[in-house]
């Protein structure tokens, strides 16, 4: 599942919540709902990168232009612009998209590893 889409359907299981990954008010911010809606548990940083490696790009801000990672960012329009969740999942959504075509087309990530099957 891409982290879009996790964020997507973590954002319709709680209210948005802000500065904690799960609020007492019982709400959830965009990183919450993505390990919710992926059914993942918290994942520290390490390996929510592993998992979805979109996070690991830097970008910039599409309010204020700051520089950092995915990863950040996200934290960064959750909290301080205080976007909502679909808006940050359609964001990470492009991120992944441009992140695929980056990828070589005639060589998906797979072939490796199904190459040493039955090896
Ligand atoms: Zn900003």
């Amino acid at each position: 599942m891409h982290l879009s889409e996790a964020i997507w359907k973590g954002s319709k299981l709680r209210p948005q919540g802000f500065g904690k990954y799960y609020t007492a008010a019982g709400g959830s911010c965009a990183w919450g709902a993505a390990f919710e809606g992926a059914h993942c548990g918290i994942l520290v940083p390490h390996l929510s990168h592993q998992r979805w490696p979109v996070v690991g790009i830097t970008s910039q801000c599409p309010l204020c232009k700051e520089s950092n990672t995915v990863a950040n960012l996200i934290v960064h329009l959750n909290d301080d612009h205080l976007w909502p969740r679909e808006a940050i999942a359609l964001w990470v959504g492009r991120m992944e998209e441009s992140e695929d075509r980056s990828l070589p087309a005639s060589l998906p990530a797979s072939t490796k590893l199904d190459s040493h099957v039955g090896a």
